[in-house]
């Protein structure tokens, strides 16, 4: 394990800095490090592996499929990526179109072109999204990325994009116009440490957008596909945008990414705008098909909902000094604490045998397999005292 750690460290560029677990595989809700110790999995590459490790509708989709046509390109079509697209409009109520892309990044970028396809079309010229928001890393998803310390290194970019402080509607609205192409929104944002706006400020951005005419795009590349115990998170205030960002959840940990324009806006790109080698190939396309199926047949949005609670009304019974709330919705939660003690933590519960995430200094995401069952949520709330005071022992006197 430390030698697969220097030959990490060796091979592979710093920007990750080397992670502190080597794992070797996983079942359901578990996972195992080379060295054979279990760990539950709280956090599912990041809210990636929706149902969980080695789920056999998974196995059996991405087998069978890549035994019998693994790759296409886009010079042809196939049926898993139709019925994957048919699929989705239908959860999201029909009139869209789709573009299926390998990544979340990817599938902000199509997000991205299709509004600057409109702002040109309708003299719109500048952007508006969040304050840490988190939208991806390539140069037009991270000139949107709010996070200034990911986004101002690689900066200055070639659109307009103006910032504003997050769930603050009043804000929102004095910075959009006539002029204004779209707004970029997260309903909850993930990597600022899953922290919800007020209610109604979804709702709030779609009546602005609607006001002004820009494009109303939530990236639910985080938040989708029951993590909240909803198919999607705009469904919490019935603020359905007019461009969609999906990617995470979607392939239970197959790559795959989906860009959904709403009406009218489905038809702004024309032929030979946008495209992708790998993007919609059969494999990714029908794991997705087998996420949707099998959270659709076992029941897991309620599932994702209720186990949720049990987490966070777990976490809430905990009386310490380093804790100092609960945030989030369904399997989205952030533990936060009453100073920046989330990496301590983090490797206390990593000793402790669950993995969690430091997702910001005060904040640690979990955001589990929609498997999760109520059981081994307490086995992690029952834990999480002694770890809290593993990772900060009290001081003495
Ligand atoms: C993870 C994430 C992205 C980037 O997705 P990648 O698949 O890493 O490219 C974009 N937006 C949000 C909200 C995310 O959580």
């Amino acid at each position: 394990m430390s030698d697969l750690r220097a030959r990490f460290e060796a091979a592979f560029m710093p920007n990750y800095g080397v992670p502190p677990v080597a794992l070797a595989r996983g079942e359901g809700c578990r996972v195992w490090d080379t060295g054979g110790r279990e760990y539950l999995d709280l956090i599912a590459g990041i809210a990636v592996t929706s149902l969980g490790h080695g789920h056999p509708a998974l196995v059996e989709a991405v087998s069978s499929q890549v035994a019998t046509l693994a790759h296409t390109s886009n010079l042809v079509l196939h049926e898993p990526e139709v019925l994957l697209a048919e699929r989705l409009l239908g959860l999201l109520g029909g009139d869209g179109r789709v573009f299926l892309s390998n990544s979340g990044t990817e599938a902000n970028e199509c997000a991205l072109k299709l509004a600057i396809k409109y702002g040109k079309s309708n003299g719109r010229s500048y952007f508006v999204a969040a304050e840490n928001g988190f939208h991806g890393r390539s140069m037009g998803a991270l000139s949107l990325t709010g996070k200034a310390a990911i986004r101002e290194p690689f900066g200055p970019f070639g659109i307009d994009v103006r910032f504003v402080p997050y769930g603050d509607a009043d804000a929102l609205k004095a910075a959009v116009d006539e002029n204004c192409a779209a707004v970029f929104l997260e309903p909850t944002q993930g990597e600022a440490g899953v922290v919800p706006p007020p209610d109604g400020y979804f709702a709030a951005a779609r009546a602005i957008c609607d006001a002004t005419g820009a494009l109303f795009v939530a990236d639910e590349i985080q938040s989708a596909i029951g993590r909240t115990g909803t198919w999607f998170a705009f469904q919490h205030e019935n603020a359905r945008p007019d461009v969609l960002t999906l990617a995470k959840g979607l392939g239970g940990g197959l790559p795959i990414g989906a860009c959904v324009a709403f009406g009218p806006h489905g038809d702004l790109f024309a032929k030979g705008d946008h495209g992708s080698t790998f993007g919609g190939n059969p494999v990714s396309a029908a794991a997705a098909l087998a996420v949707l199926t099998t959270i659709e047949k076992d029941g897991l949005l309620a599932n994702a909902a209720s186990v949720g609670e049990t987490l966070a009304d777990g976490l809430r019974a905990i009386d310490h000094r380093l804790l100092d709330g609960v945030r989030g919705r369904g399997l989205w939660r952030a533990a936060v604490l009453t100073g920046p003690h989330a990496p301590a933590v983090e490797a206390a519960a990593r000793d402790a045998g669950f993995l969690i995430n430091a997702v910001a200094p005060d904040a640690l995401r979990l955001a589990p397999p929609l498997i999760l069952t109520a059981e081994q949520a307490r086995s992690f709330t029952a834990a999480f005292p002694a770890i809290l005071d593993s990772a900060a022992p009290e001081p003495e006197n």
